[in-house]
């Protein structure tokens, strides 16, 4: 049995109870060790085999996975942050499912979910933006051309975009020819969680220069949105469900 598990995104203590079990009754471990808090290793048991997959091709990795299932023993594929967002785990279930070895998926808490928390911020606010976009500049994985950067930042929603501190100066373009005031709100957060956490504000004008200035290359979670901004700013509205005079399935409001 394979159990895929969201290490979470960065800090050891960020992996959810269930994981963390999944882990110390492993026998077997892979883990993405170019982004994985290698502290997280130290819950696993003795003798637990281990296996850096950053040096690992697919097929490598599944043949680990093949043979310790011919041995039955429980495998954990350890991946960073939630496992179903840019995880390349959909490949593994494939194969897996075609060699009749059965496997799950145990969630994880995402790096733009790390970054929000680092940040204080909340990516939805009524009134101002309801959708995170989650999304990542074209890189060397292509996107597809009906979801390219330019056409999602056209909604001026809530932006969480991955895999793109390298690609800044294009999305600053992008951001622009979307029709992005110069002063929205924007932040870059490097190793969310991790000791060496940078969480940076700045605005969708000045990504490049702040990240330059940072010294920031890489692993690094770009935030986009007005939601970013202070309530003088974006005019954000208190929620409904937690005013008096609403009235809820769980309590009276003076509506009522
Ligand atoms: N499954 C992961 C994402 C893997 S893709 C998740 O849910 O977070 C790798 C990208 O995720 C990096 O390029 C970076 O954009 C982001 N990332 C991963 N860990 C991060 C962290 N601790 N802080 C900021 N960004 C991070």
């Amino acid at each position: 049995m394979v159990h895929f598990v969201g290490a979470g995104c960065g800090a050891a203590d960020l992996i959810t109870v269930r994981g963390a079990r999944l882990l110390s009754e492993a026998d077997v471990v892979i883990y993405a060790g170019s982004l994985v808090n290698p502290e997280l290793l130290k819950g696993t048991k003795e003798g637990c085999e281990i296996h850096d997959s950053a040096r690992m091709t697919l097929p490598e990795v599944l043949g680990v996975m093949e043979r310790a299932e011919a041995e039955k023993k429980t495998i954990v594929r350890l991946h960073t942050g939630d496992p179903s967002l840019y995880g390349a785990i959909r490949e593994q279930m494939d194969r897996l499912e075609e060699m009749g070895i059965a496997y799950d998926v145990c969630p994880g808490v995402s790096s733009f979910n790390g970054a929000a928390a680092s940040l204080g911020a909340e990516l939805t606010l009524p009134e101002v933006s309801q959708t995170v976009i989650i999304t990542r500049m074209a890189g060397r994985t292509a996107v597809p051309e009906r979801e390219s950067f330019r056409s999602l930042a056209a909604h001026h929603s809530t932006m969480a975009v991955f895999l793109s501190a390298g690609l800044l100066e294009e999305m600053e373009e992008e951001l622009k020819e979307a029709g992005y005031r110069p002063d929205t709100p924007a932040a870059i957060v490097y190793k969310a969680t991790w000791p060496e956490e940078k969480a940076v504000r700045c605005t969708v004008s000045t990504l490049k220069e702040t990240a330059e200035r940072e010294g920031i290359r890489k692993t690094a979670m770009i935030l986009i949105g007005n939601v970013l901004g202070t309530r003088e700013e974006n005019g954000y509205a208190d929620s409904r469900l937690y005013a008096p005079d609403f009235t809820t399935g769980f309590r009276k409001g003076t509506d009522a």
